[in-house]
């Protein structure tokens, strides 16, 4: 017996509801009924459509938790808006989210269903489809960013081909246009980021605290035994699997974060700890994303707890920074570039297919993405830490992501593209307007510097110096060469050398540069041949399979 439907049942239209309502369509990362459509219309006249597709969730191998996260969410959301009075119309479906739609406003004779303008830009193409094959939407403004479309715009002038995006620019133009932090058109403080004072290892200073656990209730069970059964080749573990699914347990997770974690956020952003992977990080990016917490709710409680005097000022900034700033400005330089389809630089492969992503490779890094990010122990002792984290997670935090795998990746050459793919499928807050701006942009300069104005790169000196993973490491990060010796650094120098004719005009590698060309011909042979046996030893291992279910 069902555990969800028979609870939706009294929500279900009559043929008058579906005539006298207002039909809003909520996708699966939209579950707010706090802004938008849904929050502006009265629940009395109020229905909406939610589609579960198949063909998405086998589009890719997506992390089992991810599959979890996500329909166990969309499944309360429904029966909270019933609660609230609200008609629901819910349609499972083996094709696409379009065809869902078109099934819906066949069956209910809906003469227009309203959105807000998709974030993804996958979901903007399947209901593009749909909409020639007779959907009737009418989309408006999506009103749970923090920034609009013209904001940037204005700042950068995308329109004219500008092509270089610098965050701080933005931050900065969106912290006067929201006042956040601000106090007489100056930001509080005099500074507008505190970034510099936010770099501490952690060593154990303060305590970390638990954070709440939320165990599957009847409607998550059944969603658990649903996605072993109909993705059991895909990625991750589902065990253990305890994360917030409805709307007050969302609130209760945010809470907790804000209280509790939130004051230690700053000093530790960029630490890393292999006894708390979480350490201080607020692990609300999979929420945010689905429309849980609206950004605006994050950013407004933090400077109200700063302005109590309940989170010291480099913390609140840091933490407002990463979503007015970074979280802003990354979709829309996914949204400018139409995914980043449209630079400059050498591109891998066409993407062929209506969901082929994008491949630009200014760094000519091609090579296939090794077993040591599914899940196959390298010997690396920082890459095993953090890839074990992810199977059994599907997350793990910013710096473990940009200087521990991505550096990795970026150091070896290997395809930004099969790390973006990677990361879409391992981490549960994986979205392509998100996770292709982080990869190809900020993490892999994929894009040839539109995202960063360097690529994120460094030896075995940075990752000694901000976790704790070397002293657990049967290498030694103090060795560039010989026995023993941590490969990071071989590979540091091998990558500046491979790539100077075109990184070495970069002032912010000026000093590296100058580095390696001080170095004498032996030792960068030596460099050289460390970083190939590197290389090879993690190509050599094949690969696990981990497949997309099999299409309906
Ligand atoms: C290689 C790589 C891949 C990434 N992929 C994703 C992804 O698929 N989805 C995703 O949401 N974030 C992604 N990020 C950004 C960032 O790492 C995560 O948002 C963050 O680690 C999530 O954990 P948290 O909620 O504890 O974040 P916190 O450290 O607590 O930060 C608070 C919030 O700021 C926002 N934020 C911070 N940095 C970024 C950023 N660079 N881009 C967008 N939002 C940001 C997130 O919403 C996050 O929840 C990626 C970063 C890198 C380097
Ligand atoms: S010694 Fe090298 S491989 Fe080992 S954990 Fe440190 S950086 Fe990683």
């Amino acid at each position: 017996m069902s555990a969800f439907l028979p609870q939706l049942i009294k929500s279900v239209p009559t043929l008058n509801d579906a005539r006298d309502r207002r039909w809003i369509y909520v996708p699966y990362d939209r579950l707010t009924d706090r802004a938008g459509p849904v929050h502006n219309t009265n629940p009395a006249q109020c229905g909406i459509v939610m589609v579960e597709s198949l063909e998405k969730g086998t589009r890719r191998p997506y992390h089992k938790k991810k599959l979890a996260l996500l329909l166990s969410n969309e499944r309360h959301f429904a029966l909270e808006q019933a609660a609230r009075g609200v008609k629901v119309i819910y349609i499972f479906t083996p094709g696409s989210f379009g065809d869902g739609l078109l099934e819906a406003q066949k069956k209910y004779a809906l003469k227009q269903i309203t959105l807000m303008r998709p974030a993804e830009r996958e979901l903007r193409l399947d209901l593009n489809q749909a909409q020639q094959q007779g959907l009737k939407l009418e989309e408006v403004e999506d009103e749970t960013w923090l920034t609009t479309e013209a904001h940037f715009d204005k700042i950068f002038a995308p329109a004219t081909g500008a092509r270089t995006f610098l965050m701080d620019r933005f931050y900065r133009a969106m912290r006067k246009h929201t006042g956040l932090l601000m106090e007489g058109g100056k930001p509080i403080g005099g500074k507008f980021s505190y970034d510099q004072e936010n770099r501490k290892p952690f060593r154990g200073e303060v305590l970390v605290p638990n954070r709440p656990s939320y165990p599957p209730d009847e409607i998550t069970t059944e969603v658990l035994r649903l996605v072993e059964r109909q993705f059991p080749t895909h990625f991750g573990s589902l065990e253990g699997f305890d994360l917030p699914v409805t709307a007050n347990d969302c609130h209760a997770f945010w809470n907790f974060t804000l209280t509790h974690l939130l004051p230690n956020f700053g000093p530790w952003e960029d630490a890393m700890a292999t006894n708390h992977p979480d350490l201080f990080h607020s692990k609300i990016s999979a929420l945010m994303n689905l429309g849980r917490l609206l950004p605006s709710e994050a950013v407004n409680d933090v400077a109200s707890a700063y302005g109590q005097g309940k989170i010291p000022l480099a913390s609140a900034e840091g933490f407002i920074r990463q979503i007015l700033g970074w979280r802003e400005f990354m979709r829309h330089v996914h949204r400018v570039t139409d995914g980043y389809r449209n630079l400059p630089v050498p591109y891998e492969k066409p993407s062929k297919g209506l969901y082929a992503g994008a491949a630009p490779t200014a760094l000519d890094a091609t090579r296939p993405l090794p077993a040591a990010y599914w899940g196959v122990e390298s010997g690396l002792n920082c890459i095993d830490t953090v890839v074990k984290q992810v199977v059994n997670e599907g997350w793990s935090h910013h710096i473990t992501r940009l200087m521990v795998l991505s550096n990795l990746a970026t150091l070896c050459g290997f395809s930004p593209r099969e790390l973006t793919d990677w990361f879409w499928i391992a981490y549960v807050d994986a979205y392509d307007w998100v996770v292709e701006s982080n990869v190809l942009g900020m993490a892999t300069y994929a894009d040839g510097g539109v995202t960063a104005t360097k690529p994120y790169v460094s030896g075995a000196a940075y990752i000694n110096r901000m976790s704790d993973y070397c002293k657990r490491c049967q290498y030694d990060p103090a060795k560039s060469t010989g026995e023993g010796s941590c490969p990071f650094t071989a590979l540091y120098w091998s990558f500046l050398e491979r790539n100077s004719d075109r990184l070495s005009g970069n002032q912010r590698l000026a000093m590296p540069h100058a580095t390696l060309r001080k170095k004498p011909p032996a030792e960068r042979k030596a460099l050289r041949e460390r970083a190939r046996v590197a290389m090879d030893q993690l190509e050599r291992v094949p690969r696990p399979k981990y497949e997309p279910a099999e299409k309906p």
